[in-house]
């Protein structure tokens, strides 16, 4: 395959933006980078077109349930606490089967790839269903079941938060665009001999560990009462983060939890809308870049988002912190690109393979379709990407060297029947819980 661009930004570590190049890919890799003038010597059968495009890679979304598709404005305008327990547990057990989480992955997935994203890190329960549905749609994921010490009846028992994970791991050993890691839910649903036998079980299967963390300010206090120590330094002195630790949220973190974590490998996924919408609170953004933590953007579930919308996170990111701390300087468009795609693929241990478009990555990649007079003008590329353009401007989308969306049109999900299955759970939903 080649793509012809009028505009890549290949997000490398220089963030060059090269103009009027060809991108060569074979099989699932990039393997030239060349002027167009040049690009006759490969004889491609499959060109792109991509002359009033901006290419760029893919968006990495780290933190996602989307086993929970059809929870999308099921309970909306409620705090963390009455949305979890009154709300989204119940449903949950009345709801969830093998099917309903699979049509509800292939749904989440179809949504993805519709606005850009081409590798996400999932967190759900019956996590073979999401790993069957990413499977069918090609992306690129890294799949955790929900580790935690409540049980939802026919779906959760305690008993099975490690057992099945070698079974899980062995299902994906083959595939190159699926990995397990280890999710455990949170401080506040697992217990400290759940959260040693995690820590342990991570670093004897070289897994990375993604949890929730300081998402809320009860989390905090909750957790200060329970065991004298914030949810960080509780976590911190259990040996969490010695080894990759991605943490969703990160939202109540004092300035010396901070400083604690700095140096290790841990990364943070920003959820700003879901924090925003749940009242959560700001994160310290300025914080975590002073000690160079790595910070990657997540959407969180679309219950409580409610999109999977990551170019309106960024959107979103750029202008709040620069009003939140009085600094229109403050994270440039270019720094939340790379937010979203080579931070979000170092968070997930896969720097080296996604996330920027160089020879010997991936193909996982963007075109952006810049043709309609709402996009224009154009002065530079990153401004556009982030504070311009919409979702819908995505028209194709590739990973591993293969097309997953042409114009607009996804080509390894029927959005027909995504659409069909979408009618029927939702009145099952709506039944079950009314
Ligand atoms: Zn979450």
């Amino acid at each position: 395959m080649m793509i012809n661009c009028a505009t890549l930004l290949t997000v490398n570590p220089a963030n060059d933006v090269l103009h009027d190049v060809s991108v060569v890919i074979s099989d699932s890799r990039i393997i030239d980078i060349l002027p167009k003038k040049q690009s006759e010597k490969y004889h491609c059968q499959n060109i792109i077109d991509a002359q009033n495009h901006i290419v760029m890679p893919g968006f990495v979304n780290t933190h996602t349930h989307i086993g929970m598709a059809y929870f999308k404005g099921m309970a909306d305008d409620l705090s963390l606490d009455t949305w979890l327990t009154k709300y989204i547990w119940p449903a949950e057990a009345k709801c969830i089967n093998q099917t309903f989480v699979y049509d509800a992955s292939l749904h989440g997935i179809a949504e993805m790839i519709k606005q850009g994203t081409t590798f996400f890190c999932d967190m759900y329960f019956l996590p073979q269903q999401t790993v069957k549905a990413t499977t069918q749609a090609g992306i690129r994921a890294v799949i955790s079941d929900i580790g935690m010490d409540i049980a939802i009846a026919g779906v959760h028992i305690p008993e099975r938060n490690f057992s099945h994970l070698q079974q899980y791991q062995e299902s994906v050993r083959d595939h190159p665009n699926i990995h397990f890691c280890l999710g455990v839910h949170s401080v506040y649903v697992c217990s400290q001999e759940t959260w040693e036998r995690a820590i342990q079980t991570a670093k004897e299967h070289d897994l990375i560990l993604t949890t929730h963390l300081c998402e809320t300010k009860k989390e905090v206090i909750d957790c200060q009462r329970l065991t004298g120590k914030s949810p960080v330094q509780y976590l911190y002195d259990l040996g969490a983060f010695e080894q990759r630790l991605l943490f969703a949220h990160g939202v109540h973190l004092s300035a010396d939890d901070v400083k604690l974590i700095a140096g290790t490998p841990c990364s943070l996924s920003a959820n700003l809308h879901s924090n925003l919408k749940l009242a959560s609170g700001i994160l310290p953004m300025s914080d975590y870049l002073k000690h160079n933590i790595n910070v990657s953007i997540g959407t969180d579930s679309v219950a409580s988002n409610n999109t999977l919308n990551m170019s309106a996170e960024i959107s979103t990111a750029a202008k709040l912190f620069k009003a939140y701390y009085a600094d229109p300087t403050f994270l440039p468009a270019v720094e939340l690109v790379r937010m979203a795609t080579i931070n979000g693929a170092k968070a997930l241990g896969a720097e080296q393979q996604t996330g920027s478009i160089e020879i010997g990555k991936y193909a996982d990649l963007i075109c952006i379709d810049v043709s309609s007079f709402l996009s224009q003008p154009i002065y530079d590329p990153y401004s556009h990407v982030v504070y311009s353009m919409n979702s819908s401007d995505i028209s194709h989308v590739v990973v591993a060297g293969r097309l997953l969306m042409q114009d607009r049109n996804l080509l390894t999900i029927d959005e027909s029947a995504v659409k069909e299955r979408a009618k029927i759970n939702t009145q099952k939903v709506k039944e079950i819980t009314r």
